[in-house]
């Protein structure tokens, strides 16, 4: 019996965007065809619910399917993924016209052959759920508890990537740095990563995204360091840097751990690029409090920076706190803290002029354009490096770009080879 097409929507983070590919690549695997949503008979929308807005874009494109469906121009859809996890009924209740909700599931991403990401880089998920129960934050109650993916599944993927060309893995979960913890006290993320390393060899850059400041280790510093296939970026989120406020996060890591953690880590890992999400307008937050984390970013300088703004939600302790911030004030706020990011993501870049960097060529603007990014760049979320060059370039290489000019958060460069 001929399988219907399924066509996907995919919301929210790298993590889920890895849940989408492995369901895709199972769906493939039992012949149904992956067609663009216009043209399937079966749609299956990957939700968000981290925060608000999220929940409100996935929410409306469910509506829109069910609308469609009621023209008789899609037969099926099933809703998958975090807002099941989080408002089941209240789905059930809201929305008529959904055939089938899916809410966590363990899936073996080792199966995963369908791929979103363009063919030279991929995200590497490698466990699930979070123990940290930051205070504004609804992840845990929706992904459950820290759960480690065993290592054996993580290499087989490594190794399918390394096999399929991939240039670029980037290690995600929750928080990557609790790894292993959960499966034997002698395995943690230093461990993967060896293994990693030894099991394959195409793959040049190996990002960690997601490290929790609490359990960054001298060792994990050291392999950062020494191993050239491990890119000297760490993503980083601290959220704030007074220590009350940390404390009412309940964040484990007080400002003067954060700032001795940075001077071991630029201390440690030559050139580092340091990564991190700040929020803005916690509840209680003071002018006082916001000002010493505008002066921390001032001191700092982090090479690459995000900035949330608060953003209530039920089932967590910072929904209940009394004094919560205006949305005037936390947008001020936000706008604040980007404008003093981007002077300082401009003098970082203008350290780059004339500098020869290694760019990993992602895509052709025009005839005589390419954007790419540097080892210091995670996809999707930092800067692009504009490439001139009068030769063709292949999608997914690397080459070898001189930069003739640079901007707040981009560079431009030449094609040199
Ligand atoms: S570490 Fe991240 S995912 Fe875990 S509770 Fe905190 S903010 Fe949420």
């Amino acid at each position: 019996m001929m399988r219907k097409n399924i066509g996907v929507l995919s919301f929210g983070c790298c993590r889920n965007l890895v849940d989408t590919e492995t369901i895709l690549s199972l769906l493939r695997d039992k012949g149904y065809r992956i067609v663009e949503l216009n043209r399937a008979k079966i749609a299956i929308v990957n939700t968000c619910a981290f925060i608000k807005k999220a929940v409100e874009e996935s929410t409306e494109a469910i509506k829109e399917l069910i609308s469609l469906k009621k023209e008789g121009k899609i037969d099926k859809i099933i809703v998958y993924g975090c807002l099941v996890e989080r408002y089941k009924d209240r789905l059930l209740l809201s929305l008529e016209g959904i055939d089938a909700m899916v809410g966590r599931i363990s899936l073996n991403h080792s199966l995963r052959k369908y791929f979103i990401t363009p063919k030279h880089f991929a995200y590497l998920k490698i466990s699930e759920g979070c123990n940290n129960f930051c205070s504004f934050c609804v992840i845990p109650h929706i992904k459950g508890r820290y759960q480690s993916r065993p290592v054996e599944s993580i290499i087989e993927e490594a190794k399918l990537l390394d096999k399929r060309g991939v240039k670029e893995i980037n290690l995600i979960g929750q928080d990557i740095t609790l790894y292993g913890k959960d499966i034997s006290p002698h395995l943690d993320l230093v461990t993967l990563l060896k293994e990693i390393l030894r099991n394959t060899c195409n793959i040049s850059w190996i990002r960690l995204l997601y490290l929790y400041p609490h359990r960054i280790t001298d060792e994990l510093l050291q392999l950062i360091n020494n191993e050239p296939r491990i890119c000297k970026y760490m993503d980083l989120p601290l959220q704030h840097i007074n220590d009350r406020i940390l404390k009412l996060m309940n964040r484990e890591t007080g400002s003067a751990d954060i700032f001795n953690l940075i001077k071991r880590i630029r201390e440690k890992v030559s050139s580092v690029f340091i990564r991190t999400t700040l929020m803005v307008g916690f509840p209680t937050e003071t002018d006082e409090e916001f000002e010493e984390l505008v002066d921390f970013v001032k001191r700092v300088k982090f090479e690459r920076l995000g900035v949330f703004i608060y953003s209530k939600e039920s089932q967590t302790p910072a929904a209940k706190m009394r004094y919560q911030i205006p949305y005037l004030v936390k947008q001020k706020r936000f706008n604040r803290l980007m404008q003093v990011q981007q002077e300082i993501s401009a003098q970082i870049n203008s350290k780059f002029m004339g500098k020869i960097l290694e760019v990993l060529i992602e895509e052709r603007h025009d005839e005589y354009c390419y954007l790419g990014r540097t080892m210091y760049d995670a996809p999707e979320v930092d800067g692009t490096v504009w490439v001139k060059s009068n030769f063709p370039l292949e999608i997914g290489s690397f080459a070898k770009v001189r930069i003739i000019d640079t901007l707040e958060y981009d560079l431009v460069g030449e094609y040199i080879g």
